[in-house]
């Protein structure tokens, strides 16, 4: 049999890693709690057709990235790649939308049939909060103050810089999506491929290629900025002040598009030049369009989304769980007792190790190698006494103690 691989682009998080990523979504649950985003939790796959139309069929994501398959029953389903839709498809199934204004905080798998590299994977983890029902800048300025809000609370905050952009409304979006055509179709050989392909789905997309003969093009392509509408402009210029007035630095970034095509007005990621390519840790967006899209309600949405592993990457060392108390039988005839003295022990709120076999310096050694702080030794004569030693295994002091004192005196000694 050939050895057992886990899927390319997938991996097992071995508790090192899983900690760090623990350490991502529960800082980021608690901080969306300040905001009042309260989790929600959707189903990891849906009809395709909940992902298809809202990501845009001209996206990368849905020509090319997206685990679909037909189920038993025939169905065609989709293994998430974002959430955003997901979260919009369950606002509408469980009609929320007369609650407005909603705020979802999610964390959890996605799946993209990408090339896998350091930081992208084929199964990857996001955190990632929206907030649908609120027109006004205020939303966009708090949900991206919540994401700085984050990174700061990871320890990472200097480590990252906020990219900003506005698509602006519908009508300007269409005016520019117009005159990158006409620009782009006049050069139309001069493109890569890859973009001739963009520009008859998704040429906005052309504007973030990494291709050298795209950005050639690229520096001399229409600015959106000549092509806002008085309203777009105006939004734009309340988010700036928003963030201004927060104290929140950005850079204007006209190049950042994102490649989802329910994108309006404000567009922003964080990046870091610290994971070489992979350097977005955390975009979003404004999408209005995308409720109405879905079948619902016309209803204003913003949110982001952020992956965990690149974030897991970047931040300290989390804290390691309390060191133990090991739970060692010395020459037990029956060994039950440490059992139950073990569970006692957690009763009382104790982290213990049983330590299982092997003679007593095998014993030791292993509870060292769990990094335990204290063992407590159990002996027929020390059982038949009622009482244990506790041996403090960094300095080799010990003591005597009785059971029904014991789980107490290792919190003093623990603690002291
Ligand atoms: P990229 O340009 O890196 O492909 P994206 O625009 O496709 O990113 P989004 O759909 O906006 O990414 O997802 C938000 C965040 O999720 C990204 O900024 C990134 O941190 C993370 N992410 C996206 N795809 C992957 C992946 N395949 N593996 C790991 N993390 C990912
Ligand atoms: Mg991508």
């Amino acid at each position: 049999m050939p050895a057992l691989q886990p899927v390319r682009g997938t991996q097992d998080l071995l508790p090192d890693v899983a900690r760090r990523h623990r350490q991502v979504s529960e800082t980021a649950r608690a901080a969306a709690l300040l905001y009042g985003f309260d989790e929600i939790v959707t189903p990891i796959f849906e009809f395709t057709e909940v992902f298809a139309r809202p990501i845009g069929e001209h996206t990368d994501i849905v020509a090319k990235e997206m685990y679909s398959l037909k189920d038993r029953g025939g169905e065609d389903l989709s293994l998430r790649p974002e959430n955003t839709a997901g979260v919009v498809r369950a606002v509408l199934s469980n009609g929320l939308t007369q609650s407005t204004p909603l705020k979802f905080f999610y964390s959890g798998p996605m799946f993209r049939y990408e090339r896998p590299q350091k930081g992208r994977f084929r199964q990857f983890h996001q955190i990632g909060v929206e907030l649908l029902g609120v027109a006004q800048a205020q939303a966009d300025i708090e949900v991206i103050a919540l994401g700085r809000r984050i990174l700061d609370n990871l320890g990472i905050g200097d480590r990252v810089s906020l990219e900003l952009n506005t698509l602006g409304d519908p009508e300007s979006r269409a005016a520019y999506r117009d005159a990158l055509v006409s620009y782009y179709a006049a050069r139309r050989a001069e493109l890569s491929e890859d973009s001739q392909r963009r520009l008859d789905g998704n040429p906005l997309r052309i504007l973030d290629s990494k291709d050298p003969a795209d950005i050639r093009l690229n520096a001399d392509a229409p600015n959106f900025h000549d092509f806002m509408n008085l309203k777009s402009r105006d939004f734009f210029l309340d988010v700036r002040a928003g963030l201004d007035g927060l104290g929140i630095k950005y850079e204007v970034n006209p190049r950042l598009v994102r490649g989802l095509d329910y994108y309006t007005h404000t567009v922003f990621e964080f990046v870091t030049t610290d994971l070489g390519a992979q350097g977005t840790v955390l975009a979003g967006g404004r999408y209005d369009g995308l409720v109405e899209l879905m079948g619902g309600p016309p209803m204003h949405g913003v949110g982001w989304a952020a992956g965990i592993e690149r974030l897991a990457l970047l931040i300290p060392e989390p804290q390691k769980p309390a060191r133990p108390v090991a739970v060692i039988p010395v020459a037990l005839v029956n060994e039950f007792p440490a059992v139950s003295e073990a569970e006692k022990l957690r009763n009382a709120g104790l982290a213990v190790e049983l330590i299982y076999s092997g003679n007593m310096s095998r014993r030791l050694h292993r509870a060292n190698r769990l990094g335990a702080r204290f063992a407590v030794l159990l002996g027929e004569s020390e059982l038949e006494r009622g009482e244990a030693t506790v041996r403090d295994l960094d300095s080799g002091a010990q003591e005597a103690v009785s059971l029904g004192d014991l789980a107490e005196r290792l919190k003093e000694m623990q603690s002291p």
